[in-house]
């Protein structure tokens, strides 16, 4: 099922030929902002020239940095009066100041496209009730995704983030279909069905959109088996909309990227050199629709991979695989690179395991030290020191596997970790202070 065919299907060298229009469309109108112009044009304010997509690769890249500097924030990338802007959404970022992007009415529009389509590739349709459990407000989870939703003709719930009991009280009394949530609450809520007498696989809901966080697939199944659903991977960022910039079909092989509205570069975020096709690096986006704020060569600090293979959706669009993390997210320990993801992938390996988790890392003598603090699941603790300690070893030998460091592991009771409303925090640096 398609929410738009005609672009979703439509033959490479097409979608080729319409991104290479874009590009130099967006160009001629990014150098009317004043950073762009800096940025981009020589002498005579001219866009720069671009015969091929290829070209793309001499223009400069874009950051988070160049977005939040004193030179550019707020208004530095527009290019429109400020009359034509009609919102403002920020990233979540805990630190420093957030990234900002203002939306005009033809962006806001050509965003709700793309979620449709997203939801559509989901099976969501007018006939569902779908409950939007993410934070209304800054955040583009809440709006972003509500427009799209409302867009298919589903009865559209803004439920909002938190509130347990009460997301809960919706869903029974106005029988959701489909809720959109992020994974480490999804998680969650169970327990809370559980306090109030439910079971979440009594109830109709038979489809998750799962984004905002990065999560491996095992925690999707789980989140499947816990509530009996079908779940989807939906990437976003706030630089690029939000929600609506790639997501899953029926396939589940990988996120179709809307290339009708992002140029796609996967790069070496060391040398920035462009990687051949299929091999993980960081993610480059420029925007090809956007009127207000275009960026190019947005790098999104998210790793990933991209394809553009036969998918047997019919979908033309290439797609990228799970995002496995951020170049921000990195930790070196003892000179080891190491990503949050690989201590999940390796936790999720064991029933035993809940899903919450904590990595800790502390400075001891001027040594790095990670400590793995993981929940055991429900009722598994009954009282046999000795089967616990073998868990905590089998644990550790394997996270030495993974990651070529051993941790120490800690296994404490389910539900004694600390939880975020928002995206899950998985990583607490104690080393300095
Ligand atoms: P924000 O701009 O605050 O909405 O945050 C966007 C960031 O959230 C992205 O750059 C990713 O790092 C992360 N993110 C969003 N969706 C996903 C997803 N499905 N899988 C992994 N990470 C995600
Ligand atoms: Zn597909």
């Amino acid at each position: 099922m398609f929410w738009n065919e005609e672009i979703e299907t439509l033959a490479r060298p097409e979608l080729e030929r319409l991104q290479l229009r874009r590009l130099r469309q967006t160009l001629e109108r990014a150098v009317r902002s004043p950073f762009y112009r800096r940025r981009l044009t020589g002498r005579g304010e001219d866009p720069p020239r671009i015969e091929s997509l290829e070209d793309v690769a001499s223009l400069p890249f874009t950051t988070k940095d160049d977005l939040r500097s004193d030179e550019n924030y707020p208004y530095g990338f527009l290019t429109v009066d400020r009359e034509q802007l009609v919102r403002l959404h920020s990233s979540s970022g805990t630190t420093g100041r957030p990234t900002t992007i203002l939306h005009t009415r033809g962006d806001l529009d050509s965003w709700t496209e793309l979620v449709a389509r997203c939801l559509t590739m989901a099976g969501v349709t007018a006939s569902d009730v779908f409950q939007n459990m993410m934070g209304y407000g800054l955040f583009t989870g809440g709006l972003g995704l509500h427009y799209g939703a409302e867009r298919v003709g589903a009865l559209t719930i803004p439920a909002g983030a938190g509130n347990s009991r009460k997301q809960i009280s919706l869903m029974r009394d106005f029988s959701t279909t489909a809720i959109h949530i992020i994974p480490s609450y999804a998680l969650r809520l169970p327990s809370t069905f559980e306090n109030m007498g439910y079971d979440p696989r009594d109830l109709p809901v038979r489809t998750a959109i799962l984004g905002a966080e990065p999560h491996s697939d095992t925690i999707r199944r789980r989140i499947e088996a816990l509530w009996g659903l079908k779940a989807f991977n939906s990437y976003g960022l706030s630089e690029m909309n939000g929600p609506g910039v790639a997501f899953e079909c029926e396939c589940q092989e990988g996120l179709h990227l809307w290339e009708d509205s992002y140029l796609v570069e996967i790069i070496d975020p060391d040398t920035l050199a462009p990687l051949p096709e299929g091999e993980r690096g960081e993610l480059v986006l420029t925007t090809l629709t956007r009127e207000g704020m275009p960026l190019v060569r947005y790098r999104t600090q998210d790793l990933t991979s991209a394809r553009r293979d036969h998918c047997p959706c019919g979908r033309t669009h290439l797609r990228i695989d799970r995002i496995t993390g951020r170049t921000d997210d990195m930790l070196i320990i003892k000179g080891v690179n190491i990503y949050p993801i690989q201590v999940e992938r390796v936790l999720m390996r064991f029933s035993e395991i809940g899903s919450n988790y904590l990595i800790v890392l502390t400075r001891e003598e001027r040594v790095d030290q990670m400590t793995v603090m993981a929940e055991l699941e429900k009722g598994f603790f009954r009282g046999d020191l000795a089967s616990l300690e073998g868990l905590r070893s089998r644990i550790a030998n394997e996270l030495r596997g993974e990651i070529l460091i051993t941790p120490r592991v800690e296994l404490v009771e389910a539900g004694s970790l600390p939880v975020a409303e928002g995206k899950a925090i998985r990583v607490e640096d104690r080393r300095n202070g």
